[in-house]
């Protein structure tokens, strides 16, 4: 995220540890591949579920966080799975501040990542998907400038063979000119008889 606020110059906000993120979660790897993953050590799959435990139905998580339950669901489809962390408590908030894994602490890692219209990181992501766009937009130009300078520069290239051409057709031309006048000064010369 730093990376993001460096190049668009566009300073992160303050976490307002409001705990949306925390009661409605919703990674876009399935249940099964984070699974595995853990299975396999993966280092983020172990540390969301050793928070992480899923609502049993998206009517659940809708009670909590209704508007970023429908807004994911519409932007990544009916097969979503959506989570609460078992250490959120609803006064003292986080149970385990000081100690919460990494991907609390990164939480959300990218502004691409889908917000509650309450995150404090909400308008600073938008921000940030408009300049993006914006750039690139901007590449998407010069790829064609750049197209259209290769284009000029062969139709410059083409333009120097066919001069080159010309000046050999003429040259061959005079040749053949200069052949039959010089049979008629020296006929010993002529090629023709
Ligand atoms: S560990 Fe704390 S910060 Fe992380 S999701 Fe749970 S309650 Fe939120
Ligand atoms: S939803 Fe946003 S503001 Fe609220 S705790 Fe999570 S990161 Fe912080």
């Amino acid at each position: 995220m730093e990376k993001w606020a460096e190049i668009f110059n566009l300073p992160l906000p303050e976490c307002k540890k409001c705990g949306i993120c925390c009661l409605c979660a919703s990674p876009s790897k399935s249940y099964g591949e984070l699974l595995e993953k853990a299975a396999q050590g993966d280092g983020f799959a172990r540390d969301f579920f050793s928070i992480f435990i899923p609502y049993k139905n998206h009517d659940q998580a809708r009670k909590i966080c209704g508007s970023i339950v429908e807004r994911v669901l519409k932007s990544r489809g009916e097969d979503v799975v959506f989570y609460r962390c078992r250490h959120y408590h609803f006064e003292k908030k986080c149970t385990i501040y000081n100690e919460r894994p990494n991907l609390c602490r990164e939480f959300p890692g990218s502004p691409l990542v889908i917000l509650d219209e309450n995150c404090a990181f909400y308008e600073w992501s938008q921000k940030c998907r408009e300049s993006y766009k914006k750039l690139e937009k901007e590449l998407e130009e010069l790829k064609n400038r750049k197209k259209q300078l290769e284009n000029t520069k062969y139709r410059k290239k083409c333009i120097d063979l066919l001069c080159r051409l010309k000046r050999s057709e003429n040259e061959d031309y005079r040749f053949i000119l200069t052949v039959p006048a010089m049979s008629i000064v020296s006929p010993g010369w002529s090629w023709i008889r």
